[in-house]
């Protein structure tokens, strides 16, 4: 199998080629096509086993064939320094535990929107939020983002999460580990969100403990279970 099966933008299968990426890992194989079918998944997959590009590739695919217009918009919104700024509406939104891990899936997921028009930024806590708020009024097609950092940008509202189409939480379980739970549930629950089935939800998770069965159970629609 390769990436060209999987039905990818040429522009992103060049950026894979560009990033030596030779063919998908197992998770990369079986996410894509679940993916790039519109339906949920519940993915159980360990760090190192390819599962970044299994969800930033068909998302910044989505975006990338859909036209990356959220950029073009907020700009025009920013050229009046008067003007009472419209919230930022990422179109995919990537929930991660940690500044390093939100840091990594950024960096992947600007690698294949390379020349494609879709940009991503990431936002996380214990960095100036005047950085991040100036950043995003630049625009924003795909956001990653730690949960704290994210609430906090949400009750400024220089965010608006009406717009999401595809919401990720990736290491799901290390987010539960680390307390996390109340504020993910704030921002899945946050004003304008669409519920599932309105979204398309991918989680993953190298266990599988009650309480993720129980978040899958509430946030996906008619998912796809993986284990790799
Ligand atoms: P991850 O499991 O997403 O943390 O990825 C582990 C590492 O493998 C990262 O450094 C990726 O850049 C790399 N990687 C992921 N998928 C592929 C692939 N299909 N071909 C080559 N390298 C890959």
């Amino acid at each position: 199998a390769s990436f060209a099966d999987a039905r990818l933008d040429p522009r992103l299968l060049a950026n894979l080629a560009r990033a030596h990426y030779a063919s998908p890992t197992p998770v990369q194989r079986h996410a894509i096509s679940i993916a790039q079918a519109t339906r949920d998944l519940m993915a159980c997959a360990q760090t190192g086993s390819g599962k970044t590009a299994a969800f930033m590739l068909p998302i910044i695919n989505r975006l990338a064939e859909r036209g990356a217009d959220a950029t073009a918009d907020t700009t025009a919104a920013t050229t009046d320094p008067t003007a009472a700024q419209r919230p930022v509406e990422p179109s995919a939104l990537v929930l991660a535990p940690a500044r390093e891990l939100a840091s990594q899936i950024m960096v992947e997921g600007a690698k294949f929107a390379h020349r494609t028009g879709v940009r991503v930024l990431v936002v996380y806590g214990g960095a100036d939020i005047r950085a991040h708020i100036a950043e995003l009024e630049r625009g924003v097609d795909a956001l990653v983002a730690t949960p704290g950092r994210l609430l906090d940008l949400l009750e400024r509202r220089v965010l608006s999460l009406r717009s999401v189409r595809h919401l990720v939480l990736d290491e799901a379980d290390r987010m539960l580990d680390m307390g996390f739970e109340p504020q993910i549930r704030r921002i899945v629950q946050a004003e304008g969100m669409r519920g599932a089935g309105e979204r398309q939800t991918l989680m993953f998770s190298a266990t599988f403990p009650k309480a993720i069965q129980k978040l899958a159970a509430e946030f996906l629609h008619r998912h796809v279970f993986l284990a790799v």
